[in-house]
């Protein structure tokens, strides 16, 4: 997935905000933290760029792995229910919420190692052909960005209709 993992973000957490608003944190704070949650596996760029020099694909790194997003998602469920200040947790919460939704979105179009570290084995639901040098253009021209799309197109909608009831 290239472009909707922050409109993806930003429509679970706008869906989500009503059913924990009345823990007291604010709209903003808990989109903010939803928000860094849907990209915060792709700062393994800085990674790959920096300091790996593209040696392996950042989707074997553990910051890709849904397992461990997967075991974060379990405990801060288990902070939100066992903690009486619900702020934090609930934060923790969307954060790893959206990084599990990321895993799911890059699973459709990209490589993911569903069952790492225990087996080294990578799983996409579409393989995307590589008939274009650059890399981002196979994506782009893939039908699977055509969910990329709706997506976006749907996180618009979403934004507009937030900005509207606002107004008035
Ligand atoms: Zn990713």
């Amino acid at each position: 997935m290239i472009v909707a993992h922050l409109p993806a973000g930003y429509i679970v957490s706008t869906l989500l905000f009503h059913r924990f608003q009345k823990y007291g944190t604010s709209r903003l704070t808990f989109l903010r933290a939803g928000l860094l949650g849907s990209i915060a596996p792709d700062l393994d760029m800085i990674y790959f760029y920096g300091f790996d020099h593209r040696a392996h694909p950042h989707h074997s790194y553990l910051s890709h792995f849904p397992s461990v997003w997967l075991l974060l998602l379990t405990l801060a469920i288990l902070g939100f229910q066992h903690c009486r200040h619900k702020k934090l947790p609930l934060l923790a919460l969307i954060f790893t919420c959206n990084g599990t939704l990321h895993m799911l979105l890059d699973y459709i179009s990209t490589n993911i190692y569903w069952l790492a570290p225990f087996v080294n084995r990578p799983f996409a639901l579409f393989n995307v052909p590589k008939a274009y040098e650059i890399w981002w253009l196979n994506f782009l021209l893939h039908r699977s960005f055509a969910l990329e799309i709706l997506i976006v197109f749907w996180a618009a909608y979403l934004w507009s209709k937030q900005r509207m009831a606002r107004r008035y």
